[in-house]
Parts: structure tokens; C-alpha cells; sequence
């Protein structure tokens, strides 16, 4: 007999925490194929499975707006140092002597994390992005998976129509796993090669994810190079016109506000923001003007890939800036939430006709118990100890805090076993600093 996937499945028993910040008590919620079909109280079983979740919170699936799931392999690596020590000592070093192979070991080990940490979604930007894309699709995992675009050498021409190949390959088969055009940023890519990867884009009707005025100092030699900034940049070569994610975008400008068009969505990543000392830039003060969500960038530099651990220092760092009253529970969730209206698909609500991406948090826990206000439990107590289940596309991809789609050990032998080969490449140069 054949695998049974997406059987019907009713859960009951827990509170409802909606990905607009709603909360609902004694609801079940039905599922049937790879969505959601009813949402009422005492659905009556009629041979579906059925799980009970006494103490548990239900929600929408995080997504991750900003990654390189791969750079995992690297976490802990260059601690302790300014941001330009950090690349050129250690991460570049790294990233020169990975092969494929490497890549999809690090995007399972992404990945593993993810899921574990209640991502439904994650939207990543790195080379060997078909790698990736296997990767999240044996996994069970949602993506949307950009091919970094670096804008000088001999072979950009190429690299642009090869990754506009993949692009085209992986969205005809409008399956789980989406692409988009990611030119790396504007001080990596100069303005005739966004130019060419807009028209990439349009001809593919396919999005974009960029980095952008990531810290002050892109901002100044932008200026300096080219006497506009970063996002006069974006909207001059036309890339401003597409379904855009921005990563970071920290340093915006208050004249660069109004280029921003309501399509265009910023991925921040406080934590990383923090521990390379960029400054506390501009989000913040401009939550409101723009559609902001939560990324967690690489796990070498923020070494963990939880969009949640995110939601909450950018609240807090707001709170610590513009008072306790600011960056409210409501405010600070429906952001973490916002990732899925920037990938456009019918996700993000427990709605009939939404996608099956949900999240079971168990809060009888003693770090999260007692439950006065669901949000504050999930923003400022939970993490990925209380993920219990999680399910993408209808089907559990975490059941009892077990991967369904991926050998948990076997990943980590393989990360094991990648991580020293790259010490052997490295010629004796061992990575490891202890
Ligand atoms: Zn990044």
C-alpha cells in the first residue's frame, strides 16, 4: 500500500490565537487536503483523525522573511568581532570552500531548526539554491528561494540567466516551493545588473529579495558612488515595480519613504542587528509607514533561525527606545504574522479556504504557564520547547516535537562529517577555536 498523505484531521481542544491577533476559545478547526475547511465549535468526528490539545495555543505558521538557511554550518563561528572582521576573517573563508553538497546538508540543518521552532515559511537567499529547494521539498517545509545574484566577474550575464532558469523550472511546477530574482544588494550589484535582473523578473512575473541599506555605511558610500541612495537606486533600475522583500532595509531614509510601495515588504532581524553593532537604524521609527515582518537572517550571525526570538527583541528594543507603552503584543504579532501576506499565498489566517500551515504550542509548561494573555505567553515566554506540533500544506511535518520528514541524527552526522571536511579543504586552517 501506498503512503496515505492528507487525511483528514480534526484538532481539538485548543485556544485559537489568529494570525490578526483574534483569539478564540472552543473552536475546533477541521482540515481536509491541504486546508482549512471548518472552524466551529464541536465538529462532530466522522472517522478523521483527531487530536486533542488541552493547554495549547493554535496558530497560523511563522515565516521567515530574510535567511540563508545553510549558514547554520558557520553558527558560532567569528564571535567577538566588528562586522568586517567577521566577514572577511571567517564567513567568506567558509563560504569559498563550500561545494552543493555542503549547501544541502546546511539547508536541512536549517531547515530542522525551523520546523522546530514553528516555521511554516521561510524565504532564503544563497548559492546553490537548487540544493535548497530539494532540500525543502523532501522536508515537508514551505519556501521561497532566491539564487544570490553577486553583480561583478566575468560570468554575471550567465549567473543571471542560470538563475532565471531555476526560477522559471521550480514555479512552473507550483508546488510548495517558490523562486524569486535575489541580486544580492545594490553596493554588490551595480545598476545595470539590477536593471537586467528587473527584466528577469518581469519576463518571469516573478518577485524579488535584495539586501538593502543593511548598515549606515552602504548608505554613505551609495551616496558617495553614486549621489543617491540605496533605495533611489532600487526604484531607478525598476525593481521597485515587483512583489519586493527587502532585507533589513535598517537604515531607510525619511525621503526614501515615499518610494515605497505597498508591495514591498522589509524582513528585520534585530538580533543580528545587536551582535554586529549596526546601530538601531530606522524601523523602528518608522513601523508604522512600513509593511514590517520578522527574518533571522543567517545563523552565523544570529545563531538561531527563530522568527519569534526576533518578533520579540524588536519588541523590546522598541519598548527601550519609545517607552513600555509602544510596540504593543497586537502590533509586535500581527508583524511576526505579516510575512505571510508578503509571500502572497492564501495563508496566515485559521479561516476556512486558508492553507493548512499551523503551529500547536504547548503552554502547560513551567516556563509558560499560567496563560492570562495568550500573545504575552507566546511573544515573551514561548520558544521552541513548546512547539508541539506543526503542519504545511495539510500535512504534520513535526507530530509530538518528532520530524516527520527528516532523520533528525542523520543530519547532524552529516553536519558533523560536512564540517570537517571543510576543515580539511581549509589545509589544515582549523575552524574550530577551541
Ligand atoms: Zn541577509
Amino acid at each position: 500500500m501506498g503512503e496515505i498523505k492528507n487525511l483528514d484531521l480534526i484538532i481539538k481542544g485548543a485556544l485559537i490565537v489568529d494570525g490578526d491577533g483574534e483569539i478564540y476559545e472552543g473552536k475546533d478547526v477541521k482540515i481536509s487536503g491541504n486546508k482549512i475547511i471548518e472552524v466551529k465549535e464541536q465538529i462532530p468526528d466522522k472517522g478523521e483523525e483527531v487530536i486533542y490539545r488541552p493547554n495549547c495555543v493554535l496558530t497560523p505558521g511563522l515565516v521567515n522573511l530574510h535567511c540563508h538557511s545553510p549558514m547554520g554550518l558557520m553558527r558560532g563561528l567569528g564571535e567577538d568581532l566588528k562586522i568586517e572582521d567577521w566577514f572577511n576573517q571567517f564567513i567568506w573563508r567558509f563560504e569559498t570552500k563550500l561545494n552543493p553538497e555542503d549547501v544541502k546538508v546546511g539547508a536541512f540543518l536549517g531547515i530542522s531548526e525551523m520546523l522546530k521552532n514553528g516555521v511554516t515559511t521561510f524565504a532564503d537567499h544563497y548559492f546553490f539554491a537548487e540544493q535548497i529547494a530539494e532540500a525543502a521539498e523532501e522536508s515537508g517545509i514551505r519556501a521561497d528561494i532566491a539564487p544570490t545574484i553577486f553583480g561583478f566577474g566575468e560570468k554575471v550575464d550567465e549567473n543571471i540567466e542560470e538563475a532565471a532558469e531555476l526560477i522559471d523550472s521550480w514555479n512552473k511546477k507550483g508546488g510548495r516551493i517558490t523562486m524569486q530574482m535575489g541580486p544580492h544588494a545594490p553596493y554588490t550589484c551595480p545598476p545595470e545588473v539590477l536593471e537586467k535582473v528587473s527584466r528577469e523578473a518581469e519576463k518571469l512575473g516573478a518577485g524579488v529579495h535584495i539586501h538593502v541599506s543593511e548598515t549606515e555605511d552602504q548608505v554613505k558610500e551609495s551616496l558617495e558612488q553614486y549621489g543617491k541612495t540605496p533605495f533611489f537606486i532600487l526604484k531607478d533600475t525598476g525593481l521597485l515595480q515587483h512583489r519586493i522583500i527587502i532585507g533589513h532595509g535598517l537604515w531607510i531614509k525619511e525621503e526614501e519613504l515615499p518610494l515605497i510601495p505597498e508591495h514591498a515588504y522589509f524582513a528585520a532581524c534585530p538580533k543580528t542587528y545587536m551582535k554586529l553593532a549596526m546601530g538601531y537604524g530606522n524601523l523602528w521609527k518608522y513601523f508604522d509607514k512600513l509593511n514590517i515582518c520578522m527574518g533571522t537572517d543567517g545563523a552565523a550571525s544570529s545563531n538561531t533561525l527563530s522568527p519569534l526570538e526576533q518578533a520579540r527583541l524588536f519588541a523590546l528594543i522598541g519598548k527601550q527606545m519609545h517607552g513600555a507603552e509602544s510596540f504593543s503584543l497586537k502590533e509586535i504579532w500581527r508583524a511576526l504574522m505579516r510575512g505571510h501576506e508578503a509571500l502572497g499565498g492564501k495563508s496566515g489566517l485559521i479561516k476556512p479556504g486558508f492553507m493548512a500551515d499551523l503551529v500547536i504550542w504547548d503552554l502547560g509548561t513551567p516556563s509558560s504557564w499560567p496563560v492570562y494573555n495568550p500573545l504575552a505567553s507566546l511573544l515573551y515566554s514561548a520558544d521552541s520547547s513548546h512547539v508541539r506540533d506543526v503542519i504545511v500544506d495539510g500535512e504534520f511535518v513535526l507530530k509530538e516535537k518528532i520530524l516527520t520528514g527528516i532523520e533528525e541524527e542523520e543530519i547532524l552526522k552529516a553536519v558533523r562529517e560536512t564540517v570537517a571536511k571543510i576543515d580539511r579543504r581549509a589545509e589544515g586552517e582549523r575552524f574550530a577555536q577551541y
